[in-house]
């Protein structure tokens, strides 16, 4: 089965649940626009370096396009069709007046130099800028990529349409950035798991976490989560990974994984790989690296009772399955980590406007909105008795279906 196929799953459940038609599912589920081009640089070795760049617009029934740029060697057609058609949900979820999309490079960026790297990033907007921009579809950071990224992406877009900083997202504050954007989805996965326990009547205070992933979304996850009083007992990364059942110290380990690129050899813990990871005692298991991580293979060694999805598509449905039989909740990808696009969607409020909001307001306007988009999920799972997943979908898809319907069809 194809990612494409997975995905398709759990929309299926939702658009069942909402007695959908056939022919509005057909068109939900096709992609407005499906890009694929061809991006030829100069290495510094004076040798041609080709790769291929993917932008998919699913959908915009509810607004301009939002997504991330991917830079990663598994990125492929499927790959960021499943991942457009996630953002048009999760848009829809948090309430943005967003559609969604996705973009990427099949590269391995660390295998590239900064100037490698500026050239082919310029080369793809090249390619693409005829298609994007503020008010059709506005790109921001994901894996491998980043403010730097941004920048440039914004300076070569300047120069085919003049000044539109709010042409991408997740830009460095001195290029028309916004305050708290890098920290973004990792305070929004922490609000969410609090809000999580405190539905349940318990606290994330006290509680054992363990964390697939230490770059930008695992390491704030991890800041904030040490911040609410939460334990982190085990993290792993690309290189490996560290655990000490009693609680790492995450500002020392933040610090380790800087100097020492990744977390594994932390002092005073004992190594750890990913299948250990999964299987690690604790309460809560958050995955904020990779898709596809918790499958039928891995899913049974789970012993947390809650998973929140920080990643992208972490849990395949045979792994949701799995999930739900053991009595085990998951806070699904769609809703938890929305907290990255909605401070992306803070940052092109305040380009338009051009103005400049202070942190407080917007960990303030986050906090709000995330707790919102988990209440109405919370209350469609207690009302129809569905999971939190199918019940985010439901949100979701019943809010782009409505628009649809509205818009109708010239
Ligand atoms: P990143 O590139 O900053 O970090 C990725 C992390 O995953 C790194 O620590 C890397 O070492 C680790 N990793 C890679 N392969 C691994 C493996 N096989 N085992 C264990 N760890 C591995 O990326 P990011 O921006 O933190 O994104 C992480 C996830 O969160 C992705 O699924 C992304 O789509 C999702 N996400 C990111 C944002 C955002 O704002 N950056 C928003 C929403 C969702």
């Amino acid at each position: 089965m194809n990612n494409l196929n997975k995905s398709d799953i759990y929309f299926h459940t939702a658009a069942d649940h909402l007695q959908i038609s056939d022919r509005i599912r057909t068109l939900m589920l096709t992609p407005e626009r499906d890009v694929k081009v061809q991006l030829a640089i100069r290495l510094d070795n004076g040798e041609i370096g080709t790769f291929i760049g993917y932008r998919v617009q699913h959908d915009s029934a509810r607004g301009p396009m939002k997504g991330g740029l991917r830079y990663h060697p598994q990125v492929d057609d499927e790959e960021v069709r499943t991942l457009a058609q996630l953002m048009t949900w999760k848009t829809a979820v948090v309430d943005l007046p967003y559609g969604g999309a996705k973009g990427g490079i099949a590269v391995e960026p660390r295998s590239l130099s900064k100037g490698e790297l500026e050239r082919l990033t310029r080369k793809f907007v090249d390619q693409i800028h005829d298609m994007v921009g503020p008010d059709t579809d506005i790109p921001a950071p994901d894996m491998g990529t980043n403010g730097q990224v941004m920048a440039w992406f914004m300076n070569q877009y300047q120069k085919y349409h003049g000044f539109q900083p709010a042409c991408v997202t997740g830009k460095p504050l001195e290029l028309h950035g916004c305050e708290g954007r890098e920290e973004a989805t990792g305070r929004g996965v922490v609000i969410i798991a609090d809000r999580l326990f405190h539905q349940l009547g318990q606290s994330l205070k006290g509680k054992k976490v363990a964390l697939q992933g230490f770059g930008n979304v695992g390491s704030f996850t991890a800041k904030f989560l040490h911040e609410r009083g939460a334990i982190v007992v085990a993290i792993t990364d690309v290189r490996g990974g560290c655990q000490n059942p009693a609680g790492l110290d995450i500002p020392e380990l933040t610090e380790y994984a800087k100097t020492n690129n990744g977390v594994q050899g932390f002092p005073g813990s004992e190594p750890v790989t990913n299948e250990q990871l999964f299987a690690t005692k604790c309460d809560l298991l958050i995955p904020a690296a990779l898709g596809g991580q918790l499958t039928k293979d891995t899913a049974p060694l789970v012993k947390a009772k809650y998973v929140v999805e920080a990643a992208n598509d972490p849990t395949t449905p045979e792994a949701d399955e799995i999930f739900h039989e053991r009595g085990i909740l998951v806070v699904p990808d769609i809703l938890a980590n929305a907290g990255g696009v909605t401070v992306s969607y803070f940052e092109w409020v305040q380009n338009r406007s051009v103005v400049h909001w202070p942190l407080d307001e917007i960990r303030a306007k986050l906090e709000q909105r995330m707790n919102a988009a988990f209440d109405a999920v919370w209350q469609i799972s207690q009302q129809s008795n569905v999971t939190l997943r199918t019940a985010a979908y439901v949100l979701g898809i019943g809010r782009v279906a409505k628009a649809t319907e509205l818009s109708g069809v010239s």
